[in-house]
């Protein structure tokens, strides 16, 4: 079968995730055919450089062997056996006890869930089990934050803060309240009341969150769930007064956190979680994502002693789990890939070196006409695009972001697009000199939006 036989049958089969799938169909998609380090190849024979690592996911890169081998060993020894039923199996158990022996000392456990999502699902019915063990019923209000993303399940739709989710396939599950998130860039310097410092920007989202406690009451709030930094959101990395004004909301009541590690997770900002970086200290960790690299599905809960020591003593049965909750063969992939990140001291590699690296590197690109801030923390980035007429955003109708990601692509690299933002996310295993590559790229990707978007004009004034 060549490109247009898969084009075909794929318009004629196949409804794709976040997709408009007509206009896809008139498009017709591109088949990623093969992998191997931080490059993809499409069936076209292009080589591109991934600099989104999937989808946030393939932290040590395509094509390693050692994955495919703790796969094909497990599939061999044991395809598949549930963790229901007082029954588990090896690979469940050794990889809960590394994720444990990884996670802040006062976090001793997990519940396996397939995907994120499902994580999300987990984690918001184990909060409100939790309360009402407490005697406290009521407290069933969690608090999330507008434009964070927390998956896509009904519960994972509804806690996330996409006003474009909302408004398909509603109503989402009730007592879920959202608050404004810590964009300074899209929401303090351009958004109401305009460049306000970043710092007073920061505590005033945590003021935010507080106001919203109050009106909720506080008597009825669960608790505040949110990514250390929003990973689909756009790359969003809080002012530095944000984290430790929520964390003294917080503590003044009693409302427990939830911190989303499914992109921060695993060495994405240079420790092994996020809530490590911001010194968090979480009551619950939603997982996945990186936790396998993205060779299996697999995602899990991370739970603190204060939530499952409830839960383990009072909680008597909890009514809850899936079918591929700790797959074996997903739970092999997950250990190996957590030993090899081990054994590789990548999550030291980001924090001293890469990351580092990447932030000189990224940096430079904020003297390019177009791009009003360049941000990045560990092997996470992001590029705001401006007019360079007006030194505003530019008009959304003019879709900056989409045309710049699309030029991306033809000149070899993945960078995705965020309304007007570019986001990287590069596997972690990426080198000094794929990093000088991807910022050529994007570079170049940069001077021909550039060139693109003053195309029509040009052709105006001639005529
Ligand atoms: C991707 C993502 C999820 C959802 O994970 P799935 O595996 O796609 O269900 C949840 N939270 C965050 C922060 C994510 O980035």
């Amino acid at each position: 079968m060549n490109t247009r036989d898969y084009q075909a049958l794929d318009r004629a089969h196949h409804l794709h995730p976040f997709t408009d799938f007509k206009a896809l169909g008139e498009e017709g998609s591109r088949i990623i055919t093969r992998a191997e380090g931080v490059y993809i190849h499409d069936s076209e024979g292009h080589r591109i450089l991934d600099a989104m690592a999937g989808l946030w996911c393939v932290n040590l890169g395509y094509g390693r062997q050692e994955l495919v081998d703790a796969a094909t060993a497990q599939l061999q020894q044991l395809p598949y056996y549930n963790n229901f039923f007082k029954t588990t199996h090896p690979p469940a158990v050794r990889l809960a006890a590394k994720l444990c022996d990884l996670a802040p000392a006062h976090i001793n456990h997990v519940f396996f869930t397939g995907s994120g999502s499902e994580a999300n699902d987990t984690m918001l019915r184990m909060v409100r089990r939790y309360w009402a063990l407490k005697g406290q019923p009521q407290k069933q209000w969690i608090i999330a934050r507008e434009n964070g993303y927390h998956g896509s399940t009904l519960a994972g739709m509804s806690l996330g803060g996409m006003a474009p989710m909302h408004d398909q396939g509603g109503p989402p599950v009730p007592k879920i309240a959202h608050v404004r998130q810590p964009y300074w860039f899209g929401e303090g310097r351009f958004g109401e009341g305009g460049d306000q410092d970043p710092e007073a920007f920061g505590r005033a989202c945590a003021e935010a969150l507080e106001a919203q406690i109050l009106e909720l009451g506080e008597q009825n709030v669960a608790a505040f769930l949110a990514e250390p930094v929003q990973g689909a959101g756009g790359a969003i990395i809080p002012p530095a007064s944000y984290w430790p004004a929520v964390k003294a909301v917080l503590a003044k009541y009693d409302i427990l956190l939830v911190v989303d590690e499914v992109i921060c997770g695993f060495g994405r900002l240079g420790e092994w979680f996020g809530s490590v970086h911001y010194d968090l200290k979480p009551d619950l960790m939603p997982i996945a994502k990186g936790l396998s690299s993205g060779y299996l599905p697999i995602g899990g809960v991370l739970v603190g002693d204060r939530v499952a020591d409830t839960l383990i003593e009072e909680g008597g049965e909890f009514f809850h789990g899936f079918t591929y909750s700790g797959h074996p063969a997903c739970a092999a992939v997950a250990l190996k890939n957590l030993e090899l990140m081990d054994a590789e001291d990548i999550v030291e590699r980001v924090r001293d070196d890469l990351g580092p690296y990447l932030a000189r590197r990224w940096a430079e690109l904020a003297d390019h006409p177009i791009v009003g801030e360049a941000r990045s923390l560990g092997l996470m980035g992001a590029l705001e695009l401006i007019d360079p007429e007006t030194g505003e955003r530019f008009d959304k109708a003019l879709g900056a972001g989409n045309l710049c990601r699309d030029i991306c692509f033809e000149l070899g690299l993945v960078m995705r697009s965020v309304g007007d933002t570019m986001i990287i996310s590069p596997p972690l295993v990426i080198t000094r000199g794929e990093i000088d590559e991807l910022v050529t790229k994007a570079r170049a990707a940069l001077d021909a939006t550039l060139a693109d978007l003053r195309q029509p004009a040009a052709e105006e004034s001639i005529a």
